[in-house]
C-alpha cells in the first residue's frame, strides 16, 4: 500500500492523513468547490474537485471517487465517517475494483447498517438487549399491544438510522399511531429506508460504548470503553474514557460482549459496539458502528494507540501486536465536540464567516481541527468544526485542562459548543460523575449560560477598570 485516498472532508481527513503521512504513505485528498480553501486539501500530497456543495454532488458520488482513485492509481481508500463509510455498495465497489476499503467487509457493514439486521444476528450470542420488538413494525394493533407489555414510554426507531436522527419518544398509547407515522416519515426521507421497531424507551442511561480492533485472522481485542452520555437531540457532544461508573467486572463484561458481537459478523478493523447501562448497571446492546468513531482519540489517549494506524495495518493484511492482556487503561481523557451551534438558541446550526479562530496548545491538549481562520463554515455539512481533546493522570486533572484549553480557544463570527462544554466541565453532576443522557434536559438551560456569561462579562468589565486605574495611576506617578 503506497497511495490512499480519503474520502472525506473536515477534521476526519486530516486526522487520516496525518497518520498516512506519519507511515510514508502517499494522500489524495476530494473536495467540493465549497471545500477548496480547506485544510485537507492543503495538507494532500494531491487534491482532486469532485463536484459542487451539497454532499449528493461531491462526497457522496462513488463511482466518480473510485473513478479518480484507479486515474490517480490509489492503493486504498479510507472513507473516515459519515458519507460513504457505512455504504454497503461503496465497499463492494472498491472491492470489485482491487482497491482496499480501509474498514470491514461489506457483509459486516450490512448487518450492522440495519439495527434489526444486527440484533437478529447478536441474539444467538446471549447479549443483553434492550426490551422491544426485533422486527419492523407493520401492524399497529400488535406493535401498539407489544407496547402496553413492556411499558410506556418507548421509543420507536429507524432501523437504518444514525447521528441520533429517526427516534421519538411515545409517552402513551394515545400518540402512538401518529408518532409512529412521523417516524415512518422521517426514516424514510433521512435514509431511504421506512423500517422502523420498538425499544422500551430506558429512563436515565448511561451511553457505553465498547471500542474494538479485528485482524484478517480471527484476532479481537477491545480497547476498554469510552462514556458519551452528554448529548443533545440524542447526539454525543461529550466524550471521556474511562467512564466514571464502570467497575473492572462489568468493564471486563462488556468488552467480552462487545467481542462477540465483532465476532457474529465476522468484523474485520476497527469499530464500535454501543450499549446503554440502566441505574441499576445492567447493560443492553444498541447498535455497532462498523467504522472509526467522532471520538476515537479519548481511546487513543488512554491506550497510547494510533486507531487509524492500526486500521491501516489492518487492512495490510498484518496481524494484531498485541494481546487482550496487553492493554492497559493509562489516565483519563474528555472530548468535546466543537459544533457551529448556538447552545443559547436550541443547538441549532450557526453558519458564518470566521474572523477569528486560534486553537489551544500545551502539554495534554490535542485538537483535531479541519478549519481555519478567514473561512466560511458551510451549510451543506455537519456543523462539526473541530475536537478539544485534554489528557492527564486524574479525571479531575484533565477536566481542568479542559477548562483552561476552552478559555484558549478564541472563536469570533459564529457561535460554538465550547462555553457549553465549560458549563458541563464546571457542574457538579459531571464533576462527580453523576450524570446519564438526560444532562442537557435536566440541569443545562440557555438562561444559565447566559447568566453565567454575563457575569463573566462583568468580571472582564472590573478588572479592566482595575487595570486602567492602576494605569491612571502609573502614569500620575512622574507628577
Ligand atoms: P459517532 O457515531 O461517531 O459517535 P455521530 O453519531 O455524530 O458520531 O455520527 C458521525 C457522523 O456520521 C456525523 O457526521 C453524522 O451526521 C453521520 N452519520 C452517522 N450515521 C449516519 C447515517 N446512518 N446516515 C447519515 N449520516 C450518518
Ligand atoms: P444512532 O444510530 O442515531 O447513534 P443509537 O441507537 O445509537 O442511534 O442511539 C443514540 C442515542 O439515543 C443513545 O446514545 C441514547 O442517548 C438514545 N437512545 C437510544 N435508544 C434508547 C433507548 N432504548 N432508551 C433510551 N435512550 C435511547
Ligand atoms: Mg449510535
Amino acid at each position: 500500500m503506497k497511495k490512499i485516498l480519503v474520502a472525506n472532508r473536515g477534521e476526519i481527513a486530516v486526522r487520516i492523513m496525518s497518520t498516512a503521512k506519519k507511515m510514508g504513505l502517499k494522500t489524495v485528498a476530494i473536495y467540493s468547490t465549497i471545500d477548496r480553501n480547506s485544510p485537507h486539501v492543503k495538507m494532500a500530497d494531491e487534491a482532486v474537485c469532485i463536484g459542487e456543495g451539497p454532499s449528493n454532488q461531491s462526497y457522496l458520488l462513488a463511482d466518480k471517487i473510485i473513478e479518480i482513485a484507479k486515474k490517480l492509481q490509489v492503493d486504498a481508500i479510507h472513507p473516515g465517517y459519515g458519507f460513504l463509510s457505512e455504504n454497503v455498495d461503496f465497499a463492494i465497489a472498491c472491492e470489485a475494483n482491487s482497491i482496499t476499503f480501509i474498514g470491514p467487509n461489506s457483509h459486516a457493514i450490512e448487518i450492522m447498517g440495519s439495527k434489526l439486521a444486527a440484533k437478529e444476528t447478536v441474539k444467538a450470542y446471549n447479549i443483553p438487549m434492550v426490551p422491544g420488538l426485533d422486527e419492523a413494525i407493520t401492524d399497529i394493533a400488535k406493535a401498539k399491544k407489544v407496547a402496553n407489555t413492556i411499558g410506556f414510554p418507548v421509543l420507536i426507531k429507524a432501523s437504518a438510522g444514525g447521528g441520533g436522527k429517526g427516534m421519538r419518544i411515545v409517552e402513551d398509547e394515545s400518540e402512538f399511531e401518529s408518532q409512529m407515522n412521523r417516524a415512518i416519515s422521517e426514516a424514510t426521507n433521512a435514509f431511504g429506508d421506512g423500517s422502523v421497531f420498538i425499544e422500551k424507551y430506558i429512563a436515565s442511561p448511561r451511553h457505553i460504548e465498547i471500542q474494538i480492533l479485528a485482524d484478517q485472522f480471527g484476532n479481537i481485542v477491545h480497547l476498554f470503553e469510552r462514556e458519551c452520555s452528554i448529548q443533545r437531540r440524542h447526539q454525543k457532544v461529550i466524550e471521556e474514557a474511562p467512564s466514571s461508573v464502570l467497575s473492572d467486572t462489568i468493564r471486563k463484561q462488556m468488552g467480552e460482549a462487545a467481542i462477540k458481537v465483532a465476532a457474529s459478523c465476522n468484523y474485520v478493523g476497527a469499530g464500535t459496539v454501543e450499549f446503554l447501562l440502566d441505574e441499576n448497571l445492567n447493560y443492553y446492546f444498541l447498535e455497532m458502528n462498523t467504522r472509526l468513531q467522532v471520538e476515537h482519540p479519548v481511546t487513543e489517549s488512554i491506550t497510547g494507540l494510533d486507531l487509524v494506524e492500526m486500521q491501516i495495518c489492518i487492512a495490510r493484511g498484518e496481524k494484531l501486536p498485541f494481546q487482550q492482556s496487553d492493554l492497559k487503561i493509562k489516565g483519563h481523557a474528555i472530548e468535546l465536540r466543537i459544533y457551529a451551534e448556538d447552545p443559547l438558541n436550541d443547538f441549532l446550526p450557526s453558519i458564518g464567516f470566521l474572523e477569528e479562530y486560534k486553537l489551544p496548545n500545551g502539554k495534554g491538549i490535542r485538537v483535531d481541527n479541519g478549519i481555519d481562520e478567514g473561512m466560511d463554515v458551510p451549510i451543506y455539512y455537519d456543523p462539526m468544526l473541530a475536537k478539544l481533546i485534554t489528557y492527564a493522570n486524574t479525571r479531575e486533572e484533565a477536566i481542568q485542562l479542559m477548562i483552561n484549553a476552552i478559555h484558549n480557544y478564541k472563536v469570533k463570527g459564529i457561535s460554538t459548543t465550547l462555553s457549553f462544554g465549560k458549563f458541563v466541565m464546571e457542574h457538579n453532576a459531571f464533576k462527580e460523575g453523576r450524570y446519564d443522557t438526560n444532562f442537557v434536559k435536566k440541569y443545562y438551560n440557555s438562561e444559565l449560560l447566559k447568566k453565567q456569561h454575563q457575569e463573566e462579562a462583568e468580571i472582564a468589565a472590573y478588572i479592566a477598570l482595575q487595570k486602567y486605574l492602576e494605569d491612571q495611576k502609573q502614569l500620575k506617578l512622574p507628577n
